[in-house]
């Protein structure tokens, strides 16, 4: 298909679409960390993994969010060849509603707990903290509406994100059932109509297509209105009231520090009960707490979906790329990156065609090493091993390989043995 603008230059092709980057050198380690961490903590809390295709078929996102989200308003949808209507995810949760339902996951024993993660695409203006391709770590608990798993959500949110070294704080609010939540958005209509003039432009339209969204608007104008907006908690209805009273009781019990508030309404229709978002505590998104993910209870997202029925459900989102912004330095380290002691050094025609052999052992019986077979020469490679702070060698030079040895150099006192290889393991079990 001709394109409408006009043909990029090379320079502008060799470089990564605009909001998109590579991640590269410490930073992939980084994220590789945190997804590691994100994980242990999730399945020591009882979910377990799942990947979900970056494709899905536009209508669910559609069906299942508001036209006025930003995941619906900026997402990347076409026609493929087949004539089909695909959309690259603009976020996790009605794909994994999406696979639930596909896979009957309903017939299982409740509720099934699921984390995810990856990319995610939404056609954004990029600014600092946000990309068009950004990635979240995702939890969600489907098939139980019970307040403890709202609470286990948070919590392990919270325990995911603590592990960046930064102060955390999770800003909390409820939406009630759907009739609480209807009846307090035409209070919210009635309301905002009588301060019609007073309200931002963008809210003003807003007024029609989603009031609730005029809650979390950050025009100044707005802000003031929002002051004396009527809040939802005092109306709520009995069997609301004590869902939320049991979450703030567990988030209570596990020591998670919340604050509530009532401008928090995370817009989506399908939002019931309870609604939440992570903070930094300190001021750092130019006097702001920076937003690093939230989530809450959509009971209602199935039946929006176009399943036959409601499932209750659960989840949370966290931005990766954010949490990795704000995260102390070496909190996300990954397992992969382990610092390796050993730096193994070869000599020779012999040697480095036998070098194969040897590293495998080692990979095999989980010493890390570090290695540089491109290089010859002796003084080269120890140069690079002393340069890397590495506290042992490994020689394998022409004598070694044909007597089957290998020499350990201590870095420090330079002291030497000759080891067989076949008693290297206990050898080096020995050094710790
Ligand atoms: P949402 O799915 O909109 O609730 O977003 C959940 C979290 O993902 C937010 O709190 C952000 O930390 C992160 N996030 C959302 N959109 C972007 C983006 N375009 N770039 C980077 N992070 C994002």
């Amino acid at each position: 298909m001709p394109s409408k603008k006009a043909k990029k230059s090379n320079k502008d092709i060799l470089q990564a679409p605009k909001g998109t980057r590579d991640i590269r050198d410490d930073d992939f380690y980084t994220m590789q960390g945190f997804y590691e961490k994100a994980q242990e903590v999730a399945v020591y809390y009882g979910f377990s993994g799942i990947f979900t295709p970056i494709l899905e078929h536009t209508d669910i996102f559609l069906k299942g969010l508001d036209a006025d989200d930003d995941a619906v308003k900026e997402m990347y949808s076409f026609t493929t060849k087949g004539g089909d209507s695909l959309a690259l995810r603009p976020e996790g949760t009605a794909p994994v509603m999406r696979s639930y339902i596909e896979h009957g996951m309903g017939s299982l024993p409740q509720p099934i707990f699921l984390y995810y993660m990856g990319p995610y695409f939404r056609h954004e203006k990029p600014q600092k903290g946000r990309y068009r391709q950004f990635h979240q770590f995702g939890l969600e608990i489907i098939g139980s509406p019970k307040a403890v798993l709202d609470a286990i959500i948070i919590q392990t949110g919270y325990q995911i994100l603590k592990e960046s070294g930064r102060e955390i704080c999770v800003k909390l609010n409820t939406l009630g059932n759907p009739e609480n939540r209807k009846e307090y958005v035409k209070a919210l209509k009635s309301y905002y109509t009588k301060h019609f003039k007073s309200l931002g432009k963008a809210d003003q339209k807003r007024l029609e297509t989603n009031p609730l969204r005029i809650l979390d608007s950050k025009d100044p104008d707005t802000i003031e209105v929002n002051q004396d907006a009527p809040t939802l908690i005092s109306s709520l209805n009995p069997e609301s009231k004590k869902h939320f009273k049991k979450v703030l009781e567990y988030l209570d019990a596990g020591k998670v520090p919340y604050e509530l508030d009532h401008t928090l309404v995370r817009g989506l229709d399908y939002y019931t009960h309870t609604v939440f978002e992570y903070f930094t505590t300190i001021e750092e998104d130019g006097g702001k707490p920076l937003a690093l993910g939230g989530g809450g209870r959509y009971d209602g997202l199935a039946k929006a979906m176009g399943h036959n029925k409601d499932i209750p459900a659960v989840g949370l989102a966290l931005g990766v790329d954010r949490v990795l912004e704000i995260a102390k330095k070496g909190a996300y380290s990954p397992k992969i990156k382990a610092k390796p002691k050993f730096y193994f050094i070869q000599l020779g025609f012999e040697a480095k065609a036998q070098a194969f052999g040897i590293i495998e052992t080692l990979r095999e019986r989980k010493i890390p090493i570090k290695h540089s077979l491109s290089k010859d020469g002796l003084a080269a490679q120890l140069a690079t091993a002393e340069k890397l702070n590495i506290p042992y060698t490994l020689i394998f030079g022409q004598k070694e390989a044909i007597d089957k040895t290998v020499i350990v150099r201590n870095m420090e006192t330079r002291k030497q043995d000759t080891v067989k290889i076949e008693n290297l393991k206990d050898y080096i079990k020995k050094l710790k």
